[in-house]
């Protein structure tokens, strides 16, 4: 059966160290249907050309860029895109981030499912797509500027500002700095795995597109009314998704007040809630509009002028919530604006909100706590809500001087050279920061631990799957069940991963959202049998081939246990006091999901029936990390198990 539609049937392949241009065709239509596309097809496409040793700076370390087939079509939302390369902070796992804005669509429209990036360029460059012309430019003018500017300049070079998108690294990522992430359209980020260190090992600083066409579809009057559907299914769900701008913002408010917005480095739940109020008051006084991307309503992206506080007259566009909490209460910050402005720094560097705010937060708390001292810092004052230091402090992060240089390398290393590590909020030694994880329960907290794309969320945003069969309401710290339900949470993501649509428009936690999505792909592709049980056997397959690839890397049982135990332990003060946390439960709850997965209990690694059941047991790295699991996996489309 022919591929009729959502893929436009060709990948752009770029060699930087030959400064060479060539479209070769998309991969055979049976590997198509296995990976789908994003991170799937990058995984599988990344497991071609991996090594054990290769150095995510190295020039021939792979750098993939895909879409999926419903990227830049009517689906509601249907806007991602995403990096697929080595993880730039834990050298056993594999990086994948996702983008959104209009970056992806645009990509499509031009006439690309994808772009290989291979080599390294000896002066910075930048990949300009214009439909079917494509040429690497000299980027030597853009090298030095922040995320926003870069893109504002290219825009305006090409004069078109209005129809091409930019992605691009910051200062950050042109110095290596861990952390580095890559942004697009302004706003948007792919941060996960520290891709910025990828592209600024290349001297890669942007890659612009402009796209005039559109992303031929199988069946287009399927395709026009599933979209119609999928639409008014996110609007009568019992909690659609909500417009940002101050609404957006003020979701936060809840968080804080509810325990589960991080103060002061997981030390200080009060300040977070004091946060909150702060921000219910000063909120609704900004000037806000909501930014979406590609055919997205939810907008959850905000655009303003912050009008209170010290920050007043400061610009912020960006998803400012996360970011925000990272930058805010979480280094003793109460002044919502001036956490909205540190958000806003942050993106400018081109850096994510998990390593070096982990960082700056373990740095405040030694500090706070007598253990440095103005001589270990530099003579920057880091006492809890400082944000002067803070933003000085940033500058010489990117800039990677004195103590800059030293944090420049991340969360582990600056940990070891400070002696400090016992306040490291790590995950296998990469900063986390994503919302207290004690009191969001047991289901994020542990894929994250667990993750093989380190710590990145890798379930499903809901604690009900019930096209799965599994229904809340759940106690969220009762650890029974809940290995199996995280491992098909964490294979339901994976498929979700794949199509191109952003996962705030596909809640799992919506009844039919998985039919919605298979039937989105056969009305794209033209695959006709398409349905809801291969799409969860292809979220499946996809975190095999997560697992057999950090088993390649050289992961070791041994280091799940590589996490703060602050991330773990009962919520010993505030708003959630009392949470029992994933720490005692650990190992229960991993057995669990080895099973359900039918990975091996020792070691962790897929056994030989699952892998047969995903259709990886001749896999090329498969082969070489196969053992004999003691049970059959227990993935069922409908719930049912069969261990
Ligand atoms: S929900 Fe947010 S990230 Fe997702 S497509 Fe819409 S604006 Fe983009």
């Amino acid at each position: 059966m022919a591929i009729r539609g959502g893929y436009r049937g060709r990948l752009l392949e770029v060699d930087l160290t030959e400064r060479a241009v060539r479209a070769v065709p998309l991969p055979p239509e049976d590997v198509v249907r296995r990976w789908v596309g994003c991170a799937g097809l990058g995984l599988h496409l990344l497991s071609r050309e991996v090594t054990p040793s290769m150095q995510p700076t190295d020039p021939e370390c792979p750098l993939f860029i895909l879409t999926g087939p419903l990227t830049g079509t009517l689906v509601p939302s249907s806007s991602n895109w995403t990096i697929v390369s080595l993880n730039g902070l834990v050298h056993y796992h594999v990086g994948i981030s996702h983008g959104h804005g209009y970056w992806g669509a645009r990509l499509k429209h031009a006439g690309w499912d994808g772009i290989t990036v291979r080599g390294a360029s000896s002066a910075p460059v930048y990949l300009w797509i214009d439909d079917d012309r494509v040429e690497l430019r000299d980027a030597g003018q853009y090298w030095g500027l922040d995320t926003f500017e870069t893109a504002r300049r290219i825009q305006e070079d090409h004069r078109d500002p209005a129809n091409i998108s930019v992605a691009c690294i910051g200062p950050a990522g042109e110095n290596l700095v861990a952390g580095a992430s890559v942004r697009s359209d302004g706003s948007f980020g792919a941060s996960k795995g520290a891709p910025g260190i990828v592209w600024g090992a290349k001297k890669l600083k942007a890659i612009a597109v402009r796209g005039t066409g559109e992303v031929p579809v199988a069946e287009p009057d399927q395709m026009v009314e599933l979209s119609e559907e999928w639409r008014q299914t996110l609007e009568a769900s019992p909690k659609p998704p909500s417009k940002s701008g101050a609404d957006g913002l003020l979701i936060m408010q809840g968080y804080a007040m509810n325990g589960r917005v991080m103060g002061k480095n997981l030390t200080d739940p009060e300040v977070a809630a004091e946060w909150g109020r702060h921000l219910a008051e000063d909120v609704p006084q900004w000037k806000l509009k909501p930014v979406g991307s590609w055919r997205c309503d939810i907008q959850c992206h905000s655009e303003g002028t912050i009008t209170t506080g010290p920050m007043t007259g400061c610009p912020f566009r960006g998803y400012v919530g996360t970011v925000m909490e990272a930058m805010g209460p979480n280094l003793g910050i109460t002044e919502p604006g001036v956490s909205v402005a540190l958000a806003r720094l942050l993106d400018a560097s081109g850096l994510d909100c998990s390593e070096v705010p982990a960082v700056i937060a373990m740095l405040m708390e030694a500090y706070s706590k007598g253990l440095l001292t103005l001589e270990d810092t530099d003579g920057l004052d880091l006492q809890w809500g400082n944000y002067e230091a803070v933003i000085e402090l940033l500058d010489r992060i990117v800039r990677r001087e004195g103590i800059g240089a030293t944090i420049a390398q991340g969360l582990r290393a600056t940990a070891q050279q400070f002696g400090v590590g016992d306040m490291a909020v790590h995950i296998k030694g990469m900063g986390y920061t994503e919302h207290d994880p004690r009191v969001r329960g047991i289901p994020l907290v542990f894929q994250y631990i667990l993750s093989g794309a380190g710590p990145a969320r890798q379930v499903a945003l809901t604690n009900s799957l019930p096209d799965l069969g599994l229904e809340g309401p759940t106690d969220l710290n009762d650890p029974a069940g809940k290995g199996e339900f995280v491992a098909r949470s964490h294979a339901l993501k994976m498929w979700q991963d794949t199509t191109g649509v952003c996962l705030l428009a596909a809640p799992a936690s919506i009844k039919g959202m998985l039919g919605l999505e298979a039937r989105a792909v056969r009305a794209a592709v033209g695959w006709e049998d398409f349905q809801a049980e291969e799409a969860t056997l292809v979220g499946e397959r996809i975190a095999n081939l997560l697992r057999l690839l950090s088993l390649f890397r050289g992961h070791k049982p041994e280091f799940e246990r590589d996490f703060s135990p602050r991330l773990v332990e009962p919520v010993p003060s505030g708003p959630a006091r009392g949470r029992v946390g994933i720490g005692p439960h650990f190992a229960s709850i991993r057995e669990q999901y080895y099973r359900a997965l039918g990975w091996d209990l020792r070691t962790g690694a897929p056994g030989l029936e699952a892998l047969q059941r995903v259709g990886l047991a001749d896999y090329p790295i498969g082969r070489q990390q196969t053992h004999r699991a003691p049970t059959k996996g227990t993935f069922s489309h409908g719930g049912r198990g069969d261990s």
